[in-house]
């Protein structure tokens, strides 16, 4: 060890040892430690000590030179000595020096021993007055300060005692010393002689330390803000899953969320449909799990998952087969039948077939829902069925926004879950009962359903993803067309079925009512039967009507009463083939074949009118009373046929001459037509000719034949306008045992879907005026009236004799 003497000046001349720094500067005035390990190092070392401590320091232009020469380092150094020197177990030194004053290499040479000896000459300084530099001093040492603080990496208090003096050179060389700068910087001011340059150059420098130093503080900050955060959510977290464990619900919750992603993928949904399935899962998962808004999420993950997305049944492509089902069900209805199969084979030809939504239109109870039924059994697909009866708002068929409390998806959404596969059969009931107010149109939403271009992207509100129908095939079924919207017309295809004969109904009663009543009433094989003569009887007095309902009904009210005698053991009056008994089971007949209106009266003509129910008998009664010639209307007349009653009225004056009525006639007396309430007509001008020929009855004192029954328009002009729903019309004539029909001439072609059955047993009369009408219908031809006071006379006695009271 070495303690070496200290002794500022240097002599002039003598050659002191060189030792080259790799990574530092040493400055005069400073006291600082370094170990030399290389050899030529030590050798100088060794030499200095011995030779009074002195020695020259100075920095290598580039560190990784192992053996620099003089060449390799700078010129301008700090002399320094040797303070304390301890060698060190693998041969380095540790070494303490103090930098003298700053040197330039005058000469050098190399020593016998591999170091350099150099001749330094003492740069002498320029030293400035203080009172020039103070104010720069002053900004120095702020800023020093400042940068000692923020920068934390040296000792404040040391560094404070170290700056405390006044002398420019003295203070610069600490502070530059001090800095944390790279080492190209600290020689340039080693190198700078006026202790003014150098205040300027340590200030630039301290400026740029401490942008860069605040920099790294705001990033260093937020870095710790960020990870401060997800520390304390994780806490959280961890903290919620303990809590729920502690609860006895957390690995529930998480079976539960993964039994739901499970069935996400399980459900092979569309992409949209997945991606709005997963979302929610993850908001799902993020909510407290009782809470209210967690069960709407659970909820709408839960549809999602359970409408099919991909499911579908096989479709049987047999028509041989289909008919072969549709034989089964239904009896009759081979026209019917046939455009079925018809369908079901363009269907198979087509893909997306123009108006494809068959519609079957008729009244109650003549099998179109069964009908509907059996095609979803035919092609072997699913059935389901919606009604639209009283459907007014489009809620119900789109579903509400998830938003509204309760709210569920749409009735098509519920019947594709249902139906649990993406090609159903879905049957659309009474498309004609729906009806639209301020809720919105259900129509035109049924409208997106129905429409091929459409439905393949149906929204629900609630569903909220698009959902493809384009594999459901709808049927629509309706009592009357009229009321279904124009443009949903337009994409059905309409079968009618009018409604059976009598025949017909027996035949259906004894193939399908009958068995399919005694099966659903455990008397399969108990040995009941029904008589023709019993079943024509309930057809008869008990049922008034196209459809089948009634007549189910009756036999199944009739099955009611045998299986409590089977359950008593009343085993012998399971046959049913006396009327008597009939009428016992289903109480006093309902209706009887209208006796009255047997008779020819005067003023009592028969129309045929066309209802929801199918076709009806529709009495038209026509009275008249002294008055001024008014027309007054009363029952149950719509708009067209009070029109219709004017109308006849026109024809009756202007016609009254030729009739034999008297002109006179209409000025002095008021008529008054009725229309009893029994059947609900539709509205229409079919009665036209029925409101005459009563009219004209009255007037002439002509009496009506009971036994013919008649439609059709009629104009001012007396000429007879075709009608419609003629089918229907000429069944209920059929019941109602009419003999002839009055039909307008252009009706003639509807005859061809009239049964054989029913054709024959009726006589028709084909018009074109309503002369032709009176020719057929009245009993007598009219003949003129004597005198018009006699023809008051008689409506006086008339009024008498019934005793009523007619209004005026
Ligand atoms: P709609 O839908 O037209 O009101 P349904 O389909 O409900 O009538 O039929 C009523 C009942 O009549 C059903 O039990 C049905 O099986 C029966 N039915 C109707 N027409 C026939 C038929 N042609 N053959 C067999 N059963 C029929």
């Amino acid at each position: 060890m070495f303690i070496g003497g200290k002794k500022d000046s240097l002599a002039v001349g003598v050659a002191i040892p060189l030792l080259p720094l790799r990574d530092m500067v040493v400055f005069p005035h400073m006291m600082i430690p370094f170990v030399v390990g290389r050899r030529s190092s030590i050798k100088g070392l060794e030499h200095a000590t011995s030779q009074g401590g002195k020695i020259f320091l100075t920095a290598q232009r580039d560190a990784s030179v192992e053996e620099p020469t003089v060449d390799d380092i700078h010129r301008i150094g700090t002399v320094a000595t040797i303070i304390q020197t301890v060698r060190q177990s693998n041969g380095n030194y540790k070494v303490l020096v103090e930098g003298l004053h700053r040197g330039k290499i005058e000469d050098s040479s190399k020593h016998p021993d591999g170091f350099h000896e150099v001749v330094v000459r003492a740069v002498v300084e320029q030293v400035p007055e203080p009172g020039e530099v103070r104010e720069a001093l002053q900004e120095l040492t702020r800023k020093f300060e400042r940068y000692i603080k923020i920068s934390q990496t040296l000792s404040l208090d040391a560094m404070l005692a170290a700056i405390k003096t006044e002398n420019p050179a003295k203070l610069t060389d600490t502070i530059a010393a001090h800095l944390d700068v790279p080492i190209e910087q600290k020689q340039a001011i080693l190198e700078m002689l006026n202790p003014a340059d150098r205040i300027a150059a340590i200030v630039a420098i301290l400026d740029a330390e401490m942008d860069k130093v605040r920099v790294d503080k705001r990033i260093n900050n937020q870095v710790r803000k960020q990870i401060e955060k997800a520390q304390k959510e994780y806490y959280l977290n961890e903290k919620i899953k303990a809590i729920q464990k502690e609860l006895g619900r957390g690995e529930k919750g998480g079976d539960e969320y993964k039994q739901l992603r499970d069935k996400i993928a399980a459900a092979r949904m569309s992409k949209e449909a997945e991606e709005r399935a997963l979302h929610e899962l993850e908001r799902l998962e993020a909510m407290p799990p009782m809470s209210a808004e967690a069960t709407v999420s659970r909820n709408y993950i839960d549809w999602l998952i359970s409408v099919p997305w991909h499911k579908k049944s096989r479709e049987n492509k047999d028509i041989k087969r289909a008919e072969r089902v549709l034989d089964e069900d239904h009896y009759g209805l081979e026209k019917v039948k046939e455009r079925i199969l018809e369908y079901l084979a363009v269907r198979q030809l087509v893909k997306k077939m123009e108006g494809t939504i068959l519609c079957f239109l008729g009244p109650p109870g003549v099998g179109k829902s069964t009908l509907a039924r059996a095609i979803a059994r035919a092609v072997n697909r699913k059935f389901v069925r919606f009604s639209l009866g009283g459907v007014r708002d489009e809620a119900e068929i789109r579903g509400h926004r998830r938003t509204y409390i309760g709210a569920l998806p749409g009735q098509i959404i519920q019947m594709m879950k249902k139906a649990g596969t993406i090609n159903p059969v879905v049957l659309l009931d009474e498309i004609d009962k729906m009806s639209s107010d301020f809720r919105g149109d259900p129509s035109s939403a049924l409208m997106e359903v129905l429409d091929p271009e459409l439905n393949s992207e149906f929204t629900d509100h609630y569903i909220d993803v698009s959902y493809s129908l384009s594999q459901v095939m709808f049927i629509t079924t309706a009592n009357v067309i009229h009321t279904v919207p124009r443009p949903l017309q337009d994409r059905m295809e309409i079968i009618r079925i009018p409604g059976y004969t009598q025949g017909e109904k027996l035949e259906i009663a004894k193939r399908h009512l009958i068995p399919k009543q005694l099966k659903a009433h455990g008397l399969a094989r108990k040995g009941v039967s029904l008589s023709d003569e019993v079943i024509n009887f309930i057809i008869e007095k008990y049922t008034w009507e196209a459809g089948m309902r009634n007549l189910e009904r009756s036999i199944a009210k009739i099955c009611r009463k045998l299986a409590r005698f089977v359950v008593e053991g009343r085993t012998e009056s399971l046959a049913v083939t006396d009327t008597a008994l009939a009428e016992e089971f289903l109480g006093v007949p309902k209706f009887r074949k209208p006796d009255l209106e047997r008779s020819n009266e005067v003023g009592l003509a028969k129309g045929l009118a066309w209802t929801e129910l199918g076709g009806d008998i529709l009495n038209v009664e026509a009275t008249l009373m002294r008055g001024k010639g008014k027309l007054s209307l009363t029952g149950k007349l719509g708009e067209v046929m009070q029109e219709s009653a004017q109308a006849a009225m026109s024809y009756l004056r202007s016609r009254g001459a030729s009739l034999g009525v008297d002109r006179k006639v209409f000025s002095r007396i008021d008529s008054h037509v009725h229309v009893p309430e029994g059947a609900i007509p539709k509205d229409g001008p079919s009665a036209g000719i029925t409101i005459a020929a009563a009219l004209v009855s009255a007037f002439g004192r002509v009496p009506v034949r009971a036994d013919v029954a008649m439609t059709g328009e009629v104009t001012l002009r007396g000429k007879v306008l075709p009608v419609g729903g003629v089918k229907e019309k000429i069944l209920a004539a059929h019941r109602a045992d009419v003999r002839a029909v009055i039909l307008p001439r252009d009706n003639k072609k509807d005859l061809k879907d009239v049964p054989d059955e029913v054709r024959e047993g009726l006589q028709f009369i084909f018009v074109d005026t309503m002369d032709e009408v009176l020719s057929e219908a009245l009993v007598e031809p009219l003949s003129p009236l004597p005198d018009i006071e006699e023809l008051l006379d008689e409506i006086a006695r008339e009024d008498r004799v019934s005793g009523s009271e007619l209004p005026n």
